[in-house]
């Protein structure tokens, strides 16, 4: 299952998340083609002709790369629904990082045979993604070496218990290859302690905190699945033995952890040279992140400028008579925060959220914004279990290998909350901000996108898909839709999603300062509580979250940013020729490309439409 985050208070997800920054996408059925710029492709297709036609070629190679692909990375293709190499745990040593710089290096060898200018759009952005991908690797391990200084990058609990959890085999098959996985627990964590290296305090007491945390994984959840089948005495007492062998190399690992004689721990902070490579990586966007973050600053600017008017315009309605304080942002919080007292009552979050899906779909059909496949509803439900507490909406989509799943709105209940807690969640998602998280967990945004991405099936995207551009659809479709007139362009909408939109813009400057500048905690919650008007606690868990990731933060506003941009210059340079729904299908069609490639590619049929 892949999960598209929203309100996430866990770190435990971001650094999974971190090591594998691909979010992947589904193959569902394929839904109506779309070609809207079909003169263009006939055009294309006859020069493609007059070289080689290499796709045949490609598609073959892309085949084998994603064979050779999981046998360097088991657990990866465990997660992503390929179980082959379930009972496969990879030790961290010297070795394997050689294995892995070797398969780098063989297939960025391959790449260079095929001729770029023959291959289809599908293979075009294909190939640019696995590139990327194979030149980060060789750039993490040869000069991030986050496996020196990041301890909390060594956590075996959360494919274990994946492998619990997950009904993708009978748990007979799942529970045995649990057992061979366990195996090399041990030799796991020796390596892990000979590769640390003057890590940052921040990792070692995450990997402390989340490593003794998955630790009921072998000691409890195992042992409650070992007595729901029925294997022989002989068999499960070996298997609780090695469970025990793995319990306690988790904890030497964590004492080591605590004793460790670090004296010259390494700054949490990444440095303004790795970040700018770490951004190139894992965004891949048109932009450097100096422009992003200059553009950052500037917009941050503009909503203040917006959201003052707005708020200043509403003070009457909501304050009377009262006096307006003088200082702006000032102003602005205490208007946001009566706003904010509009909201469902805790037992009606979920209904809230479900009523709501038919409303976006009507609005976005009257409008002509873009096709909604109806064969593929979306399914709301209580967040399971097993992600409580996790995220406050997400949205999980089966991964590339298991196409029949549904894909699912997990929504958290907050029944057995405290009227206070409730009370300020339910404040946060208030009823317009409720109204924006649907827009962008679900329709147009992560959902909508989802079933677009199924018209270019590629495995290749649904591993590798670009954070950036999924996120910045997201982040995109809700001003989109406010634009548009959804909300009935009400003063009170607009004022809240500018505080929403403040906060994926926020991120990027504090993930930037923080990193490359010295931002100190001071300043940075003072950006977030005064400038983006968050609540303490939630600005806590961001500095929190932003001492133990780097980049990931950007990738809202770096995506939103692009195709904002995008689209304005799509806009002049079409004229009234531009149609809205036309550049949302189109834009989708290329699945979870980087944006740049996906501007590039349509930029070029336009133009081949134009001769
Ligand atoms: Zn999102
Ligand atoms: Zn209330």
């Amino acid at each position: 299952m892949n999960i598209y985050f929203t309100i996430v208070n866990s770190i435990f997800i971001f650094s999974a998340l971190n090591k594998n920054p691909q979010m992947k996408k589904i193959i569902l059925a394929s839904i109506v083609s779309i070609s809207l710029f079909s003169c263009a492709n006939k055009q294309q297709k006859e020069t493609a002709k007059s070289l080689t036609d290499m796709n045949p070629k490609f598609d073959r190679y892309k085949e084998q790369f994603i064979e050779d692909l999981w046998k360097v990375y088991p657990g990866w293709a465990s997660s992503q629904g390929y179980h082959k190499y379930d009972s496969v745990l990879i030790v961290p040593t010297d070795d394997s990082r050689a294995k892995e710089l070797a398969f780098s290096k063989s297939n960025l060898d391959s790449l260079k045979t095929y001729d770029l200018n023959s291959l289809s759009d599908n293979n075009k952005t294909d190939y640019y993604m696995i590139e990327n991908q194979l030149k980060s690797i060789d750039w993490a391990i040869n000069e991030q070496k986050s496996f020196e200084w990041n301890p909390s990058e060594y956590n075996v609990s959360g494919a274990f218990a994946e492998m619990l959890n997950g009904n993708y085999d009978s748990l007979d098959i799942r529970l045995r290859n649990f057992y061979l996985k366990m195996a090399n627990i041990p030799a796991y964590y020796e390596a892990a302690k000979k590769n640390i290296k003057n890590p940052t305090l921040e990792h070692t007491q995450l990997a402390i905190e989340q490593n003794l945390g998955g630790i009921s994984v072998f000691e409890k959840d195992f042992h409650e699945a070992l007595n729901k089948v029925h294997f022989g005495e002989h068999e499960k007492q070996a298997m609780e033995a090695t469970a025990k062998e793995s319990v306690k190399a988790i904890k030497e690992f964590a004492d080591w952890l605590k004793k460790l004689n670090n004296l010259t721990p390494r700054s949490f902070r990444l440095g303004k040279e790795l970040y700018a490579k770490k951004f190139e990586f894992d965004i891949q966007s048109g932009y450097s992140i100096d422009q992003i973050y200059e553009k950052a600053i500037t917009h941050k600017k503009e909503l203040h400028e917006k959201m003052f008017f707005l708020a200043d315009k509403l003070w009457t309605k909501y304050f009377g008579n009262t006096q307006k304080p003088t200082d702006k942002l000032l102003l602005i919080r205490q208007v946001i925060d009566k706003i904010s007292e509009k909201h469902v009552k805790p037992e009606e979050f979920q209904t809230a959220i479900e009523q709501q899906m038919p409303v976006l779909i009507d609005f976005i059909k009257k409008k002509d914004l873009i096709y909604i496949d109806p064969s593929k509803p979306l399914v709301v439900r209580k967040e399971p279990d097993y992600m409580a507490g996790v995220a406050g909406a997400s949205i999980s989509a089966p991964g590339p290998y298991d196409k029949n799943g549904n894909t699912y709105y997990n929504v958290g209940s907050l029944s057995g909350w405290d009227k206070e807690k409730a009370e300020s969640y339910l404040r946060e998602y208030n009823h317009y901000i409720l109204q924006i998280l649907n827009i962008h967990e679900a329709i147009p945004g992560h959902y909508t996108q989802l079933v677009y991405s199924n018209q270019s099936p590629s495995l290749i995207k649904s591993l590798f898909g670009n954070n950036a551009m999924i996120e910045g659809w997201a982040v995109y479709t809700e001003r989109m839709m406010l634009e548009n007139g959804y909300g009935n362009d009400e003063d009170e909408m607009w004022l809240m999603y500018y505080k929403w939109n403040l906060r994926s813009t926020c991120n990027t400057i504090l993930d930037y300062s923080v990193h490359t500048k010295d931002m100190s905690k001071q300043d940075a919650m003072n950006l977030l509580m005064n400038e983006a008007f968050q609540q303490k606690t939630e600005a806590e868990g961001k500095w929190r979250r932003v001492s133990v990731t780097q980049v990931q933060l950007c990738c809202y506003f770096t995506g939103y940013t692009e195709i904002y941009d995008f689209r304005e210059e799509l806009k002049k340079q079409m004229g009234d020729k531009f149609q809205l729904k036309t550049f949302h299908e189109k834009f989708l069609s290329y699945g979870s490309a980087p944006v740049k490639y996906i501007k590039e590619l349509m930029l070029n049929e336009i133009g081949a439409d134009k001769k």
